[in-house]
């Protein structure tokens, strides 16, 4: 965990969330690792866990005894005390998981979408979604964190607003998130696809993923980023355009106006049915990447690729050993993403549970509500 004592304007939450962090990666755990773990004096994180308890999120969970002293107290997550919604809006389907407050995927669903559909018809969409995911579980009422949705863009998730998303009309400048919160009833985390598809990785690997890109072909291609141990979203939250950079100057138009787009490419050779080729243009990209931000992990996702992820996963190995210089010193781990075709709504809801109990940082942007679970509790 990075820089646990930092001196934040909002300490009380900050160290909330460590110990929530903790309690999701350790079942079940004392006091003192807390301590050990946090830099906080053990009467500082009796009072954390006294106010978590009180939440409902960590319960006792036993005692430990060790010789003839006084037994030590073991606490663990209550992972059914809360439950996000996550959604995956493709460009033809719409995902939604019901997770709870581990992550843990408990169900999962896919519709699909209309043709070239419009903000209305997937408000509507996702209503039913979510009323289907908890039509039958009455343990999550009052229980929903929010919903977290993960899109194709380009988006702005700063402001929650869908900056014409490509290859759907219907999408110039919708905001999204606000108009999802009004329908929905529920706080609204709005990303990209791929940031949300990174962050499940992430909260799935731990400390060790810290730089890191998950590479999305679904319906389109991008890039999540994760960098020194965050979701990088860049200037305008928009970082991940992979797919929109070009390989080749005097190539094909690309659906953004360019030419010789990455994505392109990719496509007309998919269409041409050489998956080969397409995957050998991926693995291209991919080592650009590399030799651009220098990261340690590559994972392959989205239900186009995966169907094909032997090719693809080969192609991109291959690649980096053969064309990135020195490739036995900047190794690059490439594997699958490990939630298979629900990762991205999976990541969403993660992204809204960390917005609620996750630990806040400076730079963190979205809602931050952690009362108003508290509220829908009562
Ligand atoms: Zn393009």
């Amino acid at each position: 965990m990075r820089n646990p004592a930092a001196g934040l304007g909002f300490l009380r939450d900050y160290n909330e969330g460590l110990v929530v962090a903790i309690a999701r990666d350790s079942v079940p755990f004392d006091r003192a690792s807390v301590a050990a773990a946090t830099g906080l004096t053990p009467q500082a994180v009796s009072k954390v866990l006294a106010r978590l308890i009180k939440q409902g999120l960590i319960a006792p969970s036993g005692l430990r005894r060790q010789g003839a002293g006084k037994p030590t107290t073991l606490y663990e997550l209550v992972p059914t005390s809360r439950f996000a919604v996550g959604v995956h809006v493709a460009r033809r389907t719409l995902r939604t998981v019901l997770t709870d407050l581990r992550g843990d995927v408990v169900t999962s669903a896919v519709t699909p979408l209309p043709p070239d559909f419009t903000p209305q018809d997937l408000l509507r969409a996702m209503a039913d979604g979510v009323v289907h995911l908890t039509r039958d579980r009455p343990d999550t009422s009052g229980r929903i964190t929010g919903v977290g949705i993960g899109m194709v863009g380009p988006l702005d998730h700063a402001l929650g607003i869908v900056r014409d998303a490509h290859r759907l009309r219907h999408w110039h400048d919708v905001p999204l998130r606000e108009r999802a919160e009004e329908v929905l009833g529920l706080p609204v985390h709005l990303d990209k696809d791929v940031t949300a598809g990174v962050t499940a990785e992430a909260w799935r690997r731990g400390p060790a993923f810290d730089d890191a890109a998950l590479i999305m072909v679904e319906s389109g291609v991008g890039a999540g980023l994760w960098l020194d141990g965050r979701a990088h979203r860049g200037a305008h939250t928009n970082a991940g355009e992979f797919g929109h950079t070009v390989l080749q100057l005097d190539g094909p138009r690309c659906a953004c106006g360019r030419h010789g787009c990455l994505e392109v490419l990719h496509d007309r050779a998919v269409a041409d049915g050489d998956i080969p080729r397409a995957a050998r243009i991926l693995a291209a990209g991919v080592v650009n990447l590399i030799q651009t931000i220098d990261i340690g992990h590559v994972v392959l996702a989205g239900a186009d690729l995966l169907r094909h992820h032997r090719s693809y996963r080969a192609a991109v190995a291959d690649a980096i050993e053969a064309e990135v210089p020195r490739a036995d010193w900047l190794t690059v781990e490439v594997t699958l993403s490990s939630l298979g075709a629900d990762i991205i709504a999976a990541g969403a809801a993660m992204q809204i549970l960390d917005a609620s109990y996750g630990v806040p940082s400076p730079a963190s942007v979205g809602p931050a509500i952690p009362m108003q679970i508290e509220q829908q509790a009562r």
